[in-house]
């Protein structure tokens, strides 16, 4: 008898199924718009310019070593991204009232964050509330951490836009001081974020009901380009005197995937309380990694220290959402060139890697099976996929699907 014969196998998930499909397949005119990652117009992995020069500075230091960070992580990546996330002259940073701890990456982040709060949320029953539909991880994730994970709505699936009456209606009919989890930008995987009107609405709601707010930040910069107005949701709810917490990543827009390089924010009423939420945010992840990886850390730290790397990073982050906005401003063309039955504009009022299209489970099955074009199961596809040599290709694939 063994003692693991009962366990049955984990549900597959639908993103690694389909890379594994896509790098099987050897049919030249394939391509993958599965994975969210950066893609040059080559279709190849893109390692910033600034990140290069980042690495030659920290490998030419003679005192480089690979000794473990202290348990907060990296001073120069938290006090960096602190400033990145809230803004240099954040009040919230002046009064002493920000933690941050860095973190495996933004997964990590929020696996900090749900394991703190299982033991300390606002209530003892609240539970976690997800965007339907959300990143895929986001109810593993907190499920993993203990948490009774519910859902609020946010696609309006007829009209590809923000289902903002059905969201509202959700946050007030739930309990009183739920932790509510939202996109900062580019929300994953609709492309759909609300506007600086409706965030103002949903922070009313959220007052009201007196929610706890929990930010997954993983493409600021990335957005828009601007770092500053993919932190506007942010920094409105700390500029309402909420109490938060962030998650932030910089797998996107500062292209370190692999490195692992993140952070966790918790944004507290009164400076009193941050020894204890620190040292307990501490005692979270020493529990969990212990110590989090220094590389990336140190790459980030370097660039966000300095100011010309800084700046330098700023036109990187550019070049990225230049390109994703100009894929999508191609297959709308496109589509509408070839009078592809059905209103395309949201390929470009979505932001961000990703893009739901819209396509149906069957017609995701027909681009795969036909035409050799991978996307998730629910149309999403990641616009960093696209690019000037296949751009018509797909659009003559999703016209053939959809007639
Ligand atoms: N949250 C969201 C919404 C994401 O899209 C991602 C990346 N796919 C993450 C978190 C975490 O990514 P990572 O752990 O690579 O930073």
């Amino acid at each position: 008898p063994s003692f693991f014969a009962a366990i049955p196998p984990a549900p597959a998930d639908g993103i690694l199924k389909l890379s594994v499909l896509s790098k099987a397949d050897a049919n030249p005119s394939k391509v993958d718009l599965g994975v969210g990652a950066y893609r040059t117009d080559d279709g190849q992995p893109w390692v910033l310019p600034v990140v290069q020069e980042a690495e030659r500075r920290l490998a030419s230091e003679p005192s480089a070593n690979h000794e473990y960070l202290a348990v907060g992580g990296l001073p120069a990546l938290t006090s960096g991204a602190q400033k990145l996330i809230f803004g240099a002259d954040s009040p919230a940073l002046a009064e002493g009232r920000v933690y941050t701890i860095q973190t495996i990456s933004g997964t990590g982040a929020n696996m900090v964050g749900a394991v703190f709060l299982k033991q300390f949320k606002p209530q003892r029953d609240a539970a976690i509330y997800i965007s339907r539909p959300t990143w895929g991880n986001h109810r593993s994730l907190f499920q993993t951490a203990g948490h009774e994970v519910r859902e609020y709505r946010y696609c309006n699936y007829e009209s590809l836009d923000l289902d903002i009456d059905g969201m509202l209606a959700d946050l007030r009919a739930a309990p009183p001081s739920q932790v509510v989890v939202l996109h900062a930008c580019a929300h994953n995987p609709t492309g759909i974020d609300p506007t600086e009107a409706q965030w103002e609405a949903i922070a009313d709601v959220m007052a009201e009901r007196g929610h706890l707010p929990f930010f997954d930040c993983a493409y600021q910069g990335f957005a828009t380009g601007d770092v500053d107005r993919d932190a506007f949701a942010i920094r409105l709810f700390a500029a309402r005197g909420f109490e938060l917490l962030v998650a932030e990543s910089f797998a996107k827009n500062m292209g370190l995937y692999g490195e692992r390089t993140g952070c966790l924010h918790v944004v507290v009423a009164n400076a009193e309380q941050l020894p204890a939420v620190s040292s307990q945010l501490n005692r979270v992840s020493r529990a969990t990694i212990s110590t989090a990886s220094a590389y990336g850390a140190k790459i980030a730290g370097t660039v966000l220290q300095d100011p010309a790397l800084y700046r330098e990073w700023l036109d990187n982050m550019q070049t990225m959402s230049a390109r994703i906005k100009a894929m999508r401003a191609a297959l709308r063309s496109r589509l509408e060139a070839l009078h592809t039955p059905g209103d395309w504009s949201h390929v470009t009022s979505q932001i961000g890697m990703f893009s739901f299209t819209g396509l149906s489970t069957t017609q995701v099955a027909a681009l795969r099976d036909q035409y050799h074009l991978y996307m998730t199961d629910d149309g999403r596809i990641s616009v960093a996929g696209l690019n000037s040599h296949n751009v018509d290709y797909v659009a003559r694939a999703i016209d053939a699907v959809v007639r």
